[in-house]
Parts: structure tokens; C-alpha cells; sequence
């Protein structure tokens, strides 16, 4: 059996590495052969939207699934007309478009912050008036890790962030001054059947991911959180991992967003669970049967951004888990993770101390 993943970036590797056990063989597509995906199987090199690759692709794998959210949805389309194709398409179209996502959360009795589509300077103006300070303004489409997004705290802000961003959609969000930030990823299978990872608390810095801590043992949120992504999962009939991020305010969880794939704050079950997020999806994709999603341990995950930490140091750690991506480095750039496993939370949280210590900020 071959998987074709639409981009061969990290996520896309670590499906290749879970698919091995199970026999399966891969190929990629992306516009870059050096893509961290190449250390482990062929890539198609082709842009995105480029018909040829996209047969090509197609033409040498029997399903097709992606591992980042900008796929142009129809390339996906053209895909799904030659070959099964997971996540479904219009999971994807929905999750590029912050309103769309909103709209559908509401639908479906999600609660969501305050919101109002930006077209205009003068629809920002009422926006503001409407929701008031602070509020964030962000992209509609092609945001991610941050990007394309402000923080409106003064009316003076307002004029520079429409001149920074106004050329393009945008969304204005009320602001959720949220007790933390958690996410739940769970897996729907081809024939139907779900499961849900534990949630998890995620913390970012500058809009990007920086450590999650696995799980996050709170009946009440994640029977909540469990019941929002089973809504999501079976309005799409769904195949494949979702992620649901949300925030915590007043004990309440308020949707932020929804990735159709593996997601960074899942990274933790390659080691933390006992069927990783990778496995799952591929399972899920392939209509078989889904693994437990249950915790092993105490779990950490630390991303190396920009710069990678000494590796030896890291590995010295007990219960440390190294992953290198092989990417060179670049400013906020995603280049590798650790997990850290330990048998209880306060175990846990010690070697994160020491590991937090060891990476470059
Ligand atoms: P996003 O790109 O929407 O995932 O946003 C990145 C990060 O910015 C989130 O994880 C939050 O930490 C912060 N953020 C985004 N939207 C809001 C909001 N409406 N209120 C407060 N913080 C936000």
C-alpha cells in the first residue's frame, strides 16, 4: 500500500516513520526537494497547485492525505477525483478560512470569541467599536504560527495594523484573556470509529507553539472538549486526525482553531501515548482498526525554534526523546522537538525545568 502526503515537511516525515511497522510505503509532493521528508521516502517535486505533480502523485500511490493546511483546495480536489483522499476536502476548505471555521463552530453549538469580518477600514472601525479594546486582528486565510496577526490594545493601533494587514480578508476577534491555552486531537476512522488523545496544555510565545504538557487531567474540559470534536469530526464524515486548540476562560472552553491534520501540540503521543497521532491518522485513513490513545506516562514536548539545543545535553536527560528534522535553521523555524516521559507529573515537570534550560531561546 502507498500514501501520498501533499507536503514533506516534518509532520509528513513522521507519518512516513509510523507508516514503516505497518508496511506501508510513501511518496510526497513538495515544491522543495530537500524537504525534511526526503530522508525517508521520494518526493514529487511540484508546487501545490501544479496539475502534472499532482497526477504524477496520484498516479503512483493508492490514497492521498496532507500534512499542512494551505493545500489549494483544488488541488485536493483534482486529487480526490483520481484517488480516495483524507481529511475530506471540504474539512480542509472550511479550516483555511477563519470565518468559516467560526461560522461552522457556531453551527455546531462551539462557543467561539466574539468576531467580525474586516473588509474595510471603516468595517475595522465598527469592529472595534463593536467588540472593543483590546482585540485581535488577524488574516482571514494563510495564517499560521502568528502570522499575519495584531494585537489592538490602544484606538491608536488601529490605523497601523489596517496598514499592515488591510491588503488581504481579515478577521477581528475579541480578546480572550484565557487562564491557558489546550487542544484536543482526536482520530475518526474511514468506517467510523473515533478516539480522542487526552487534552493538553499548549503554551505559545510570539503566536508559535513552545511546550506542551500531556495530559491534562480535567473531566469536566475534556468531556467538553471530547464532545466538540466529535461534533466537528461527524459533520464532515469524517477520516483522519483533527486538532481542536482552544482557550480556557472561567473554566469554559472557547474555540480558537482547528487544524485537519497531525498537529504540533500531538507530538507528545509518539512517546507519551500508546498509538501515536502519526499511527492514527494513517490508520484512521486506511479504515483500520484505531489504537488506544491513552497516556504512558507524563509527557512534555518542547520545540527547538530557530536553533537547535546540543543534542548530547539533551540526551542526557532521563526519559528525553530527540527529534531533528534536518532543517537548516532560520528564525522562528521549526527544526526538531524533545518529549520528555516520566512516570508521574512532578518527575515530569523536574526534567522539563532541566530541559528548558538546555535550549537556546
Ligand atoms: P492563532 O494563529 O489563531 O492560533 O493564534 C496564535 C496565538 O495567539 C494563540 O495561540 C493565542 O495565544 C493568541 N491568540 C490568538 N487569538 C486570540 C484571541 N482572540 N484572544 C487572545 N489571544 C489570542
Amino acid at each position: 500500500m502507498k500514501i501520498g502526503i501533499i507536503g514533506a515537511g516534518q509532520l509528513g516525515q513522521m507519518l512516513a516513520l509510523a507508516g514503516f511497522p505497518l508496511a506501508l510505503q510513501f511518496r510526497f509532493l513538495d515544491s522543495s526537494p530537500e524537504s525534511p521528508g526526503a530522508q525517508v521516502a521520494p518526493i514529487v517535486v511540484g508546487a501545490f497547485d501544479d496539475i502534472a505533480a499532482l497526477r504524477k502523485l496520484a498516479g503512483e500511490v493508492d490514497v492521498v492525505t496532507y500534512e499542512f493546511e494551505n493545500v489549494p483546495v483544488a488541488a485536493l480536489h483534482e486529487m480526490a477525483a483520481a484517488r480516495p483522499c483524507f481529511p475530506p476536502v471540504d474539512a480542509l476548505r472550511v479550516s483555511q478560512d477563519r470565518i468559516l471555521e467560526k461560522e461552522l463552530f457556531g453551527r455546531l453549538g462551539i462557543p467561539t470569541p466574539p468576531y467580525r469580518a474586516v473588509d474595510t477600514l471603516a468595517d475595522l472601525e465598527a469592529g472595534v467599536a463593536a467588540l472593543g479594546l483590546p482585540c485581535v486582528l488577524k488574516t482571514r486565510r494563510l495564517g499560521y504560527d502568528g502570522r499575519g496577526q495584531r494585537v489592538l490594545k490602544r484606538r491608536s493601533d488601529v490605523g497601523p495594523a489596517w496598514e499592515a494587514l488591510g491588503s488581504v480578508p481579515l478577521i477581528l476577534e475579541g480578546f480572550v484573556k484565557f487562564d491557558r491555552e489546550v487542544s484536543i486531537v482526536g482520530a475518526r476512522s474511514s468506517r467510523g470509529e473515533t478516539r480522542c488523545y487526552p487534552i493538553v496544555t499548549n503554551t505559545h510565545r510570539e503566536g508559535i507553539l513552545r511546550v506542551t504538557v500531556a495530559p491534562t487531567r480535567d473531566a469536566r474540559l475534556q468531556r467538553a472538549a471530547e464532545g466538540h470534536l466529535h461534533r466537528v469530526l461527524d459533520h464532515f464524515g469524517y477520516a483522519g486526525v483533527l486538532t481542536i486548540e482552544f482557550f480556557v476562560a472561567g473554566g469554559r472552553l472557547i474555540a480558537n482553531e482547528m487544524a485537519p491534520r497531525v498537529h504540533n501540540s500531538g507530538h507528545w503521543t509518539i512517546e507519551g501515548a500508546v498509538t501515536s497521532q502519526f499511527e492514527n491518522h494513517l490508520r484512521a485513513i486506511l479504515g483500520l482498526p484505531l489504537g488506544d490513545t491513552s497516556p504512558v506516562g507524563h509527557a512534555a514536548m518542547v520545540n527547538y525554534i530557530g536553533t537547535m539545543p546540543d543534542r548530547d545535553r539533551v540526551l542526557a536527560l532521563p526519559g528525553a526523546h530527540h527529534h531533528d528534522y534536518g532543517k537548516a535553521p532560520r528564525a522562528n523555524r521549526k527544526l526538531g522537538h524533545c518529549t520528555v516521559v516520566a512516570p508521574t507529573a512532578a518527575q515530569r515537570d523536574a526534567v522539563l525545568r532541566q530541559l528548558l534550560r538546555r535550549i537556546p531561546r
